[in-house]
């Protein structure tokens, strides 16, 4: 199926040059099990490709693109592998962004080019046991030590994808002393090296698509302040930055279901049952077509809505609505397509089964499917999104 959206040369080079890469290297092993050096090996071909910081700086490692034509890189990816295209997310378009936008020079030589060459993962560490969609209530606090050199982090974080592997946590906390009464206007954020004295994973959980997801906890665990990204008064500015890991999510879940919907066309044109083409029933027919208008509509909404402005900022409007939009749709996307391989679909090895438990995340991480119609909703009223009891 073509774009909705007319790409550059430049753009369908960067596809074609994913998807040839891909095929030849990943795809095989796409949906297999898969060792740590296994992981770790891919990770070093996804850096030699230079799949990973592909919006960093060159001047520290990255490839320098723009967030648009990174995040088409990231929806080429997940139609073959969508672990790769995970990792492009995390240590590229999404987590790593907090580096570079608000990593000093510094910062950026020591997390950021180990990160572009595979040789350093990054995990974001947001969710608290008490604070999901009320993230603004978390209560992982830096505070400054005596010395001034240092913050002590206390609390606790959960469902942090990658956390088994992951070197450094992007970590939000609170900064200053208790109480705090202020939203999240004393949020901040972090690097926590993952051998930080005081760091520990707790456990690490596997998610229903087989990730995992630890458990994080900071107990008088002393930072360094060069690891300080932003010492407080920036949830706003971190949330900007969460905007890139929010669509980079759902360039994945679009990849996906694209992939699904075209192993399900492949399905129809092969399988054959009472004496016909599976393609040859008019009630799948529209399934199918139904499947490919869907998919061709998310394009053109994750498109636009990765258009930065002249600040290099998303437009957060655009973002809730592609984001509920977007994964809503691949999941239904998905699970037709299981629909339409019948038990073969449905069977743990299955590729479109295992796209479907991972597209299904999507509507669940990076701001929930209703936290993101609350957001819609604030700005069509013209309201603030102040959801808390008064
Ligand atoms: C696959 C996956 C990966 C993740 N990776 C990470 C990660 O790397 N780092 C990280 O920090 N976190 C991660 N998370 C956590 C994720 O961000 C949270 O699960 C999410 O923000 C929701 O929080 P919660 O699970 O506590 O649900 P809750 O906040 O308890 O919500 C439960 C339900 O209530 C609804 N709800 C809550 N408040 C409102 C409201 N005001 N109006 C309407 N509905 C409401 C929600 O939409 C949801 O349906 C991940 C989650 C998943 C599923």
């Amino acid at each position: 199926m073509g774009s909705a959206v007319n790409l550059t040369e430049d753009q369908l080079a960067i596809k074609a040059m994913v998807a040839n890469f891909a095929k030849r290297e990943l795809a095989d092993a796409a949906f297999k099990p898969e060792t740590d050096e296994q992981y770790t090996a891919r990770l070093k071909r996804l850096a030699r490709q230079g799949l990973l910081g592909m919006t960093a700086p060159v001047e520290h490692g990255g490839g320098g693109l723009s967030y648009f034509d990174a995040l088409l890189a990231v929806e080429e990816m997940a139609r073959w592998d969508p672990r790769s295209a995970h990792e492009m997310h995390t240590n590229g378009t999404g987590t790593a962004s907090h580096l570079w936008v608000l990593g000093t020079s510094e910062q950026q030589e020591r997390w950021l080019r180990p990160i572009c060459e595979g040789r350093m993962r990054c995990a974001i560490a947001m969710t608290e046991p008490e604070a999901g969609s009320a993230a603004t209530e978390m209560t992982t606090t830096a505070t400054l030590a005596e010395d001034g050199d240092s913050y002590c982090l206390n609390g606790g974080k959960i469902f942090i994808s990658g956390g088994k592997h992951a070197d450094i946590f992007v970590t939000y906390a609170r900064f200053g002393s208790p109480p705090f009464a202020d939203g999240g206007r004393s949020i901040g954020a972090l690097i926590v090296e993952r051998d930080t004295p005081g760091f520990s994973i707790l456990r690490n959980d596997h998610n229903m698509a087989d990730e995992d997801q630890a458990q994080l906890l900071f107990d008088n665990c002393v930072v360094p302040k060069f690891n300080v990204l932003v010492d407080g008064n920036a949830f706003g500015r971190l949330i900007r930055i969460y905007n890139r890991n929010r669509l980079s999510g759902v360039a994945q879940a679009l990849g996906m279901a694209a992939a699904s919907y075209e192993d399900a066309l492949r399905h129809m044109q092969t399988r054959r049952q009472f004496g016909r083409e599976l393609a040859d029933f008019q009630g799948l027919q529209w399934m199918l077509a139904d499947m490919a208008i869907q998919l061709n509509a998310c394009r053109a909404t994750l498109y636009q809505a990765c258009q930065t402005g002249p600040d290099g900022e998303l437009d957060p409007l655009q973002v809730s609505m592609a984001k509920v939009f977007v994964a809503e749709t691949c999941v239904r996307v998905c699970d037709m397509a299981i629909q339409l391989f019948g038990g073969y679909g449905y069977m743990a090895e299955s590729p479109v089964n295992q796209r479907y438990r991972r597209v299904r995340g999507t509507a669940i991480y990076g701001g929930t499917m209703q936290i993101h119609r609350n957001m819609v909703a604030a700005r069509v009223l013209g309201r603030r999104n102040d959801q808390r009891r008064r």
